[in-house]
């Protein structure tokens, strides 16, 4: 009924969604066995469990499907060989004429933006609301991926939950994704255990955070959110200077010295020429376990003042919530949704265009 040429021909209307390019070229159809009207066709996925798995297979017996009526068939996906890596790497190196040193994923990532999050101390919710700022962008719809740069107190595999260790693709390592979604990488997903402690040195997280950007294989993302060391010294200097960011969001919050911390800031955007795309007050006001009610136990926050003296935006107000610490604690930050949030998320939309 169908030639293995036919099917093949068909298949080279599949295309993979993040390498862009159809799967017989990249070398992922393995095999094709016709047999009357049986068709079977091995699928090698670059990376096992790809996460899009299910779309190529789905679009590969869509399109041998259409070839003839009545045809049976099935679509077996099976993870490339070394050897079939090793391939798919010399082509891709050989048609993009990238250097044996330099990595495939950083010459073919396109990041449309990124944004670092920022904060004056620990403590005060920086990954909390850079893990809030993520999901919610997510759930606009945005291809979202967190960079999480706090190398010696890495929180935000924690916050979604995510435990795998990403593994080595053709193209660079693969961040893996969260429920919801987000592609994540973090030193602590290198890490043997959860809680070992990283004592590294300015140099040294530097390189991390480098290799963060150019080895890992983020594919196509509207915004990758940065997740900065607390404090504006050092530390987050280094991590601004390693990556190409477009924007700071600073979190603050009631209780700190914020007016320093934004004067920080500022200082430190300046010198880098990158711009502060507003601040967020975390922990403004306590919502009440009980009722649910909402106690401005700080009065009204003077972060809004303080933006446009600044002359940078104020871009809203969290509060202390416990069941946002409950979800937090269960890996679960992306199930978290409260209107604040919601607003947080606009504003930042709405700086992005
Ligand atoms: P940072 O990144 O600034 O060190 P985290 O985001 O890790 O801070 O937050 C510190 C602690 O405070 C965490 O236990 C977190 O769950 C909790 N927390 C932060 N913001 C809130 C909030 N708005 N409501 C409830 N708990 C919060």
């Amino acid at each position: 009924m169908v030639t293995v040429e036919q099917v093949m021909d068909a298949l080279r209307h599949v295309m993979d969604p993040e390498i862009h390019r159809n799967i017989v070229d990249l070398g992922m159809v393995r095999e094709v066995a016709v047999d009357g009207a049986d068709v079977k066709v091995t699928i090698a996925l670059t990376v096992p469990n790809c996460p899009l798995q299910d779309t190529i297979a789905q679009d590969a017996a869509r399109a041998v499907d259409a070839l003839a009526e009545g045809l049976q068939v099935n679509i077996v996906l099976d993870a490339m060989t070394p050897e079939e890596k090793d391939r798919l790497m010399a082509k891709l190196r050989a048609e993009r004429k990238t250097q044996p040193q330099q990595s495939l994923a950083g010459s073919m990532n396109k990041v449309k933006a990124v944004v670092a999050v920022m904060s004056g101390k620990g403590g005060v919710g920086k990954s909390t609301a850079a893990a809030l700022l993520a999901a919610g962008l997510r759930r606009n719809g945005l291809r979202i991926g967190v960079l999480d740069a706090d190398i010696t107190g890495p929180s935000i595999p924690k916050l979604f939950g995510v435990h795998e260790a990403p593994v080595m693709g053709p193209l660079g390592i693969v961040p893996p994704n969260t429920g919801g979604g987000i592609k994540i990488m973090s030193i602590n997903l290198l890490l043997p255990n959860d809680d070992d402690a990283v004592i590294w040195r300015g140099p040294l997280i530097a390189g991390a955070i480098k290799q963060f950007w150019n080895d890992v294989f983020w594919g196509d993302l509207d915004v990758l959110i940065v997740d900065l060391p607390p404090g504006t010294s050092d530390a987050a200097l280094t991590v601004m200077q390693s990556l190409p960011v477009n924007g700071v969001v600073i979190v603050t919050s009631p209780q700190e010295l914020a007016d320093m911390v934004v004067r920080k800031a500022a200082k430190m955007a300046a010198q880098l020429e990158i711009p502060i795309f507003g601040i967020i007050e975390n922990m403004s006001y306590v919502i009440c376990p009980h009722c649910g009610e909402r106690h401005e136990i700080f009065g009204k926050g003077r972060t809004a003042e303080m933006a446009s003296a600044f002359d940078t935006r104020f871009l809203g107000r969290l509060g202390l919530d416990s069941e946002l610490t409950r979800l937090s604690d269960a890996g679960e930050v992306e199930a978290y949704a409260h209107p604040d949030v919601e607003h947080v998320v606009d504003q930042v939309k709405a700086v992005l265009g």
